[in-house]
């Protein structure tokens, strides 16, 4: 009899790419995906809570599925990912005492191992133990849920940084990259299911490699990724101000499939706010970084990320955010507002003090620079010709749409099928979020 699994998944690409880990581990068990939980043979909840609002969800839809587990306890019930800390784990086993399993991050082992031994019980009375290494993963065939054009792949796991907001490295563990072999067989695989992008991830993917010695760095993996046939393109997040080296934006520069895009996280635009989130630069040092950024990939999508309302943050504080953000005039700013993260430092040792109507106030300044920054720069790109990698097709709009090499979000028509292809198209439409063209001549 064929058995389901339902995954849900929300939070970071990296646990998109945990998700999509896990999913081909039950295939090759011999689960199938199924749309409904409640039908699910095997039900994982794969957990984000880097802010309060997703760790909420998390819980409600637990005390949703209560009574499904109620009604079939042969179902299992996991649940995955951030949420599962060390610390937090008898926690979770007392409040949820109807969930039969806690994994951690980019752990489903101990599920498998489970599912197995059911199986195995089940089948010939006999308990057997079997475990694949982490490194001979299957891949997700990327045909077995529609053609993906994109995929990431986790190069580096963990994060041995300590800002004081993050919960990550208590929850993802300390920073260990993957060995170049299995990172090269998961992209090999991918291309070789019809995957033309790859992005690689890490926590602080710059990093990659450090731990491992012997000098081979992230520039020499993407370099080795871009040579595999069948890949269009490469990216490779999040990047740290810190680690951002002119060898790897002189590799980025020298080769056309490895795209001139990277995210850079600034966070705040003042010095005493950056020295207590413990980021170990200067808003100098950052508005340096994107100069040599921008030396060496003029016109590089550069995306950051930024936080509103941390604590003890001032009017005068947020306003050199602000400004800064106005001068250097980047590509997307995630914009998020302080959310305090129980077990971080700051949550420790800093009052959340800014109001949260405060908070909101700055969120929407923010917010609003952003629009009309990208709205006046995106401008500039009409009846210009971008290459296009085709994601997919708006069925409601009768159009494609795919990302340029910055990662610009552009949508075309064209009659043919061009899933997967790179398009040339002439922009015609542009706002902040989105470019509208269509397909250049002879494209
Ligand atoms: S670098 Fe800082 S923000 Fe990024 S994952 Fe590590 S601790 Fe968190």
């Amino acid at each position: 009899m064929q058995r389901h699994y339902h995954l849900w998944s929300i939070g970071c690409q990296m646990n998109m790419a945990d998700a999509r880990t896990l999913a081909a581990r039950l295939e090759a068990l011999g689960y199938a995906p199924c749309p409904k939980p409640e039908h699910a043979d095997v039900l994982v909840l794969n957990t984000c809570v880097i802010r309060q609002q997703a760790e909420d969800k998390i819980t409600s839809m637990l005390r949703h599925l209560r009574p499904y587990k109620a009604k079939r306890p042969e179902m299992t019930l996991a649940v995955m990912g951030c949420m599962v800390g060390k610390r937090e784990l008898p926690q979770l086993q007392a409040l949820f005492p109807f969930v039969d399993l806690f994994l951690p991050p980019s752990e489903p082992d101990l599920l498998l191992e489970l599912l197995q031994r059911r199986e195995l019980d089940a089948a010939a009375g006999a308990l057997t133990k079997t475990r694949t290494g982490a490194d001979e993963w299957p891949v997700l065939p990327a045909s077995a849920h529609g053609r993906a054009i994109t995929a990431h792949v986790p190069v580096v796991l963990g994060c041995s940084h300590a800002c004081s907001f993050c919960v990550i490295p208590s929850r993802r563990g300390a920073e260990r990259s993957r060995p170049r072999e299995a990172i090269l067989s998961e992209a090999r695989r991918l291309a070789d299911e019809g995957v033309r992008e790859v992005t690689l991830l890490g926590q602080i993917v710059d990093r990659y490699g450090l731990d491992l010695g012997g000098g081979y760095e992230l520039a020499d993996l993407l370099l080795d990724v871009a040579q595999l046939p069948g890949l269009a393109r490469v990216r490779f997040l999040t990047s740290h101000p810190n680690w951002v080296h002119d060898r790897l934006l002189e590799v980025v520069a020298s080769h056309e499939k490895l795209c001139p895009y990277i995210e850079l996280p600034v966070q705040a635009g003042n010095d005493d706010i950056l020295k207590l989130m413990r980021r170990v630069y200067t808003v100098q040092q950052f508005r340096d970084l994107v100069a040599r950024v921008r030396a060496r990939l003029p016109n590089a999508g550069i995306n950051t990320d930024v936080i509103v309302g941390f604590p003890g943050e001032t009017e005068a504080q947020f306003m050199d955010t602000y400004r800064l953000l106005e001068e250097l005039r980047l590509d997307a700013i995630h914009n998020a507002q302080y959310s305090e993260r129980p077990g971080t430092p700051a949550a420790r040792r800093l009052p959340d003090d800014v109001p949260a109507a405060e908070k909101e106030r700055r969120w929407q300044l923010i917010e609003a620079q952003g629009k009309r920054i990208l709205g006046e720069k995106h401008a500039a790109l009409r009846g210009q010709t971008v290459q296009v990698l085709v994601e997919g097709r708006d069925s409601k709009r009768d159009r494609w749409f795919g990302r340029s090499p910055e990662n610009k979000l552009v949508y075309f028509a064209d009659a043919r099928d061009q899933l997967g292809q790179v398009v040339s198209v002439r922009i015609d439409w542009t706002g902040p979020f989105t470019l509208i063209g269509h397909a250049a001549e002879g494209a």
